[in-house]
This record gives structure tokens, C-alpha cells and sequence, in this order.
């Protein structure tokens, strides 16, 4: 299949880890709508043949919103790099995760603007070098998961590339969640980010995720806080609560009610 990713790119993998967990829980391609914004990985909508929409950056929450809305019975997922999600596209982010709306967003997490040449994002490490961080990033980064429990995500998981059945599992779970779910999945871009860092190429900076990532068990049975660099995988926090296009089918109702007693 032509597409414009190059070689070792981790956005390959993740696409196909999302394919597999549509096709796990058996969702209706004709029922199923993919959004994406602007960035590498938001080219992936472009590959899978569903009703697909491929927006401005950093919007791909709030056109998704607005599909979730309006027709509320759809399957609506959002691809979204970590530049545009977590930059141009944060507010969006928190604000649907406050609502507690059933989009399952999968972050595509490179730590970088792939597609504009490697430019830092609020994924870059503290130190690390970007196309507008010669001398090293002095800020430091977020942890999107906790940034997505904080704003009410009521299912929030982090995967890798190197994980890829873990991350099928994690995603497949976000999908058949009733609210917000954030899947945060680390993905490599040997290209801008790697070769910059010295990191290696694709095959290295996967064997970092292997090496540097704690099962969400292991870390949390641990007395000790996690060493700087590495980070946990696997569902991080799962909790009910109401889901926004229910809620605001109950406020349909009352609008009825109120002008069938007018
Ligand atoms: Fe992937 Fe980086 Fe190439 Fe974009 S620039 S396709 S993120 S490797």
C-alpha cells in the first residue's frame, strides 16, 4: 500500500494495533466514524476504509464531538498526534474528557512534529534536542495520561509499538468503554526525532520501550517511585460514570416534556 510514512516509523504499527481492536469487538464499519487532525499519524484515517474525516489541527476532537452529538448511536474514534492533541488541540482534549463523551482517542505519541520536521511538542523530553531546541528543550513535558484522568478520562491506558498486543487489548477496551477513553500509545519517528537524539533507528528506539517500560502491576506493587525515563503501560484508571450524549438525551427529554405541557 503507498503512504507517505517512512521506514521504521512506529505509525504503521499503531494503526494496525487499532485494526485489530475494531475488528476484536466487531464494530460495524458502516457504523464506525475515524477523525483525525493534522501530523503524521493523522494521515491513518486516509488508509482504513471507514467513513473517515481528516480536519484542521488540533480539531479533531471537536469535529468528533460534534459527530458524537449528532448522531450519537455511531462508534467514534480519534487518531491524533501528540502535537496536535496535546498543543494546538489541548483544550479540546480536556474539555471532552471533562464531558465524559464516548470518543475513544488514540494518541499516536512520537514525542515530536513529525510531518513539519521535527519541531519539540509538550511530549518532548526535558533535554532533548528538536528542530526548535537546538541547545536542548527546557520544558518539560506532560504526562497525558494523568493531564486526561485530571480533566475526568474514565479510561486511560498507555501502550508502546513494542507492546503491540498489549496496546490491541488496551485499545479494544477503550472502544467498548461508555465515556472518554484515552489510549496513549508511544510510537517511534526514527526520522526526525531519533536520528536528532541519537537514538538509534527504529529497531533501538523500540528496544528502549521494551527496556524502559513497568507493567501498571509491577509499578504500582513497588515501594519505590519509578526512576526517571521510565514510564508504566497497561490500563492506568478505569472508573463509570454518566457519558455525556446520555446525558444530554435526558435533557432532549425534559425540553419535550416542558413543551408538551406549554
Ligand atoms: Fe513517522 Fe517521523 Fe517519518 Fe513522520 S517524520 S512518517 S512520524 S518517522
Amino acid at each position: 500500500m503507498p503512504h507517505i510514512w517512512c521506514a521504521g516509523c512506529g505509525h504503521g504499527i499503531v494503526m494496525g494495533c487499532l485494526i485489530r481492536a475494531i475488528d476484536r469487538v466487531g464494530l460495524d464499519k458502516n457504523r464506525t466514524v475515524i477523525v483525525s487532525g493534522i501530523g503524521c499519524s493523522s494521515r491513518a484515517p486516509g488508509y482504513m476504509d471507514f467513513d473517515t474525516l481528516h480536519t484542521t489541527h488540533g480539531r479533531a476532537l471537536a469535529f468528533a464531538t460534534g459527530v458524537k452529538m449528532a448522531n450519537p448511536s455511531l462508534n467514534v474514534i480519534v487518531i491524533a498526534g501528540d502535537g496536535d492533541l496535546a498543543a494546538i488541540g489541548g483544550n479540546h482534549l480536556i474539555h471532552a474528557a471533562r464531558r465524559n463523551i464516548r470518543i475513544a482517542t488514540v494518541c499516536f505519541d512520537n514525542s515530536t512534529y513529525g510531518m513539519t520536521s521535527g519541531q519539540y511538542s509538550p511530549m518532548t523530553p526535558t533535554g532533548k534536542f528538536a528542530s526548535t531546541a537546538p541547545y536542548g528543550n527546557i520544558d518539560r513535558p506532560f504526562d497525558l495520561c494523568e493531564l486526561a484522568k485530571g480533566a475526568g478520562a474514565t479510561y486511560v491506558a498507555r501502550g508502546t509499538t513494542y507492546h503491540a498486543s498489549l496496546t490491541v487489548n488496551l485499545i479494544a477496551k477503550a472502544l467498548e468503554h461508555n465515556g472518554f477513553a484515552f489510549v496513549d500509545v508511544l510510537s517511534q519517528c526514527p526520522t526526525y526525532y531519533g536520528r536528532r537524539n541519537k537514538l538509534g533507528g527504529a529497531v533501538e528506539m523500540m528496544k528502549w520501550y521494551k527496556d524502559n517500560a513497568v507493567p501498571v502491576q509491577a509499578a504500582r506493587q513497588s515501594p519505590e517511585p519509578l526512576p526517571p525515563g521510565r514510564f508504566m503501560i497497561g490500563e492506568l484508571f478505569t472508573v463509570t460514570a454518566p457519558e455525556y450524549t446520555d446525558e444530554y438525551a435526558g435533557v432532549l427529554e425534559r425540553a419535550r416534556e416542558r413543551e408538551t405541557r406549554a
